[in-house]
């Protein structure tokens, strides 16, 4: 490809020749570092998404990449017929590193909650004792699990879910942050659910952080019916929300933990499935696998980027600048501004329309200003900036965010 792709022909080629399974914003990105990234013509922006908080770590973060490299030079897949020398090493590593006795590696966040409802439904058969095929799974409205049939069979969103029947039977949707509404469905049906999914702060959603303690409610009424706690972290966990894991806020641990996105930094499709030996040892050789899951690449590149994690104490930065970020959006007067909402650096405002202009017009104002962020949903704009961002690149791209609003003033 000796021809310069503009950013004109990259938008026409993906058009032309990519299913239409996305809306982009019309930027066109060929570089990135740390918070940074550059389109095809070199304008510079900062990254407000982070890949749905997949780059927590900063693009192109170096030990990521040498990870990658290294290991790409000496054996990059040898599928789970055979050990390799790197899958153990991260194995133990990984399960010190979030205290749980047993992983099972996946590639993508959608493998790895399909992953978690198929180690529920065997201990729930298994261990618990509900017969085969009566196994429940209690899920939230409002809920973001992936793109899979069974796992869009636990959406409320159409645009999920609609036209790709017939469904998955098995499960029960309650709604979000109604501890109430769990403890209800528990003393109904809890003798056939096997558990109970959910994510800490529904960022699909548009960032929807519940009550104060609503997560340590719904694992204690969990433990009450002996059903399993599972925490979808793949969005929330690895830093973003000010703490490893969103959960850790309440100081609840899921029986199953979910994670996926900055697992890798970005860098590499690497899930994982944590839990206990009672759990994990209900599925045997031969009943779940995947042919890149543990992979060596995936597994070193892991491995730095949870070492990047604690080195650059991330979940202290998320922390503190996630206070500045909403305390100066906070400032800002338009009535274009509803809500701002968020922990961490996982962060919302629900946008109120103004003159016919609406969350997608202000995505597009910030984009010329120089920062990427994507509405979710009509009327909300998540911003999640990589959390190596230092204080003085945060402030800059709040003030860049504020010009760009006050521009439907
Ligand atoms: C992104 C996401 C997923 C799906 O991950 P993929 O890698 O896109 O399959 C699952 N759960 C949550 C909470 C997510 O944000």
């Amino acid at each position: 490809m000796s021809e310069k792709i503009t950013s004109k022909i990259a938008i026409e080629l993906e058009d032309k020749y990519g299913a239409h399974n996305y809306h982009p914003l019309p930027v066109v990105l060929s570089r990135g570092k740390g918070a940074k990234v550059w389109d095809a013509e070199g304008k510079e922006y900062y990254d407000f998404l982070s890949a749905y908080s997949a780059v927590n770590q900063g693009h192109c973060h170096p030990k990521i990449v040498n990870a990658l490299t290294e290991q790409a030079q000496k054996i990059t897949l040898t599928s789970r017929a055979f050990y390799n020398d790197v899958l153990g090493v991260y194995e133990k590593f990984v399960t010190e590193y979030f205290g749980y006795e047993k992983v099972l590696p996946m590639n993508s966040g959608a493998e790895a909650d399909e992953t978690a409802l198929k180690l529920a439904r065997r201990w729930g058969t298994v261990k618990k004792g509900i017969p085969n095929d009566e196994v429940m799974i209690v899920c939230c409205s409002g809920n973001f699990h992936g793109r899979t049939i069974t796992i869009i069979t636990m959406s409320d969103d159409p645009d999920s879910y609609a036209n790709y029947g017939p469904l998955t039977p098995g499960f029960i949707r309650i709604p979000y942050n109604d501890p109430k509404a769990l403890e209800k469905v528990l003393e109904k049906h809890g003798k056939k659910i096997a558990g109970f999914l959910l994510e800490p702060i529904q960022g699909e959603a548009g960032v929807f952080v519940p009550d104060e303690g609503y997560l340590k409610k719904c694992y204690d009424l969990c433990k009450k019916h002996n059903v399993l706690f599972i925490a979808d972290e793949v969005q929330t966990g690895i830093a973003r929300t000010g703490k490893l894991l969103a959960c850790d806020h309440e100081n609840v641990r899921p029986d199953l933990l979910i994670l996926g996105k900055a697992i890798s930094g970005g860098v590499y499709p690497v899930s994982a499935v944590l839990a206990d030996n009672e759990v994990m040892l209900t599925i045997k050789p031969g009943e779940h696998g995947s042919t890149f899951g543990g992979n060596p690449i995936a597994c070193q590149v892991a491995i730095a980027a949870l070492q990047v994690v604690k080195e650059e104490n991330l979940a202290e930065k998320a922390e503190y600048l996630g206070k500045i970020f909403r305390e100066e959006m906070g400032k800002i007067k338009s009535d274009m501004i509803e809500l701002i909402r968020g922990k961490g650096l996982l962060n919302a405002i629900v946008i109120r329309p103004k003159n016919g202009k609406k969350a997608w017009d202000v995505c597009l104002k910030m984009a010329e200003n120089g920062v990427l962020a994507k509405p979710t949903h009509e009327h909300i704009i998540r911003y999640a900036p990589p959390l190596v961002i230092t204080e003085e690149e945060l402030r800059d791209a709040i003030e860049r965010i504020k010009k760009s609003i006050l521009t439907f003033e």
